[in-house]
């Protein structure tokens, strides 16, 4: 049975959420929660992932747990970032809830505990319950983590490090996996292959992107400090416009179709091993040795740049054929070929030369 997880990433739009140290809320949790999503599509079978937001735009309390209802999530996590001068690491659920709930707050609980405190000391603030919208007015086991303090200078630290955030999310998707139960293995599921998209954004994340910032690193837009982490930030925004820039694009950070043809362009150009060898046309035979000057007489009116041979003066054939001068590349050999037995209606073979 596929298991349906709803991410909800806090905040967003118009309301950022916490905001101190020159960070966001709204930024951090994205960054976890896309990080989560492509964790569990990455390791495990049988999964689909449902979120709330993937790019920076407002939903309200109500409408996050609805489209989980309406998905009908077997569970939901809300990703946050708190306030307020304490610090550590806490979970919330809904007051009273037990059995299913609570072992699968205990399993979130953990898996982020243990993996926060690979980067350093932190607080364990605890199993906690409160009557928030989220976790009330979802119909699944829900759970809100709080990652860390925002406006507490240690917490911060950590929190401006992407690998922290990575590791998080990954925490996360841990945690629901171990919950859920679910099997380790590729997610060979085929009725749950994202949908081709027809541009990727700021805020994307998936092979596709991937795919992409390989292609931009290989064209000479290097990503330096994250490199082809299939996570669509900042970094890859600037390289995408440096990208357009260069080859004369509508610059907007945007990877849209004009992008995406041209960068593929780039691409294979930079990629394809030039063929360096060199080619010759040779024609079937003629009837006669009449008819054979007559089509050296044609070609040389008609292709004059190429210089041409009887092919038993080369000792290539004894018969009524010609040889042409050479090409470079297979490529260029094969596009004149198939110019000259439209032009003469002739025979023509390529060969090395
Ligand atoms: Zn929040």
């Amino acid at each position: 049975m596929t298991k349906r997880i709803w991410l909800d990433a806090g905040h967003g739009g118009h309301d950022p959420g916490a905001v101190a140290n020159g960070l966001q809320e709204k930024k951090l949790v994205l960054d976890m929660v896309l990080y989560a999503k492509r964790y569990l599509e990455a390791n495990y079978k049988g999964v689909v992932v449902g979120l709330t937001r993937s790019t920076d735009v407002f939903y309200s309390l109500s409408q996050r747990a609805r489209k989980a209802n309406d998905w009908k999530a077997d569970v939901f996590v809300s990703a946050h970032i708190n306030a307020g001068g304490g610090t550590g690491f806490e979970t919330f659920a809904f007051p009273g809830a037990k059995g299913e709930t609570r072992r699968f707050q205990q399993a979130l609980h953990d898996e982020i505990l243990t993996t926060m405190r690979a980067f350093g000391q932190v607080t364990d603030r605890g199993l906690k319950q409160k009557n928030l919208a989220v976790v009330r007015e979802t119909r699944m086991p829900a759970v809100l983590t709080e990652n860390l303090f925002i406006d507490t200078k240690q917490d911060a630290a950590k929190l401006k490090d992407n690998d922290f955030v990575k590791a998080v999310g990954e925490a996360h998707a841990r945690g629901i996996a171990k919950y859920l139960g679910l099997q380790e293995g590729e997610n060979d599921n085929p009725a749950y292959e994202p949908k081709p998209k027809a541009y990727y954004e700021k805020g994307d994340s998936g092979p596709k992107v991937k795919e992409i910032q390989q292609k931009l690193i290989k064209a000479g837009f290097p990503l330096p400090k994250y490199g082809a982490d299939g996570h669509y930030g900042d970094e890859t925004v600037a390289a995408v416009e440096s990208f357009q820039k260069k080859y004369g694009l509508a610059v907007d950070g945007i990877a849209g179709k004009n992008t995406l043809a041209k960068l593929e362009e780039v691409y294979k150009e930079v990629t394809t091993p030039k063929d360096t060898r060199k080619y010759r046309l040779m024609t079937g035979a003629f009837p006669n040795a009449e008819a054979l000057t007559e089509a050296l007489e044609r070609l040389k009116k008609d292709y004059g740049w190429l210089t041409y041979e009887k092919a038993d003066s080369t000792d290539l054939n004894p018969t009524y054929r010609i040889v042409t001068g050479t090409f470079t590349g297979k490529d260029t050999a094969e596009k004149f070929a198939e110019e000259f037995r439209k032009e003469y209606g002739w025979t023509i073979y390529v060969k090395e030369a």
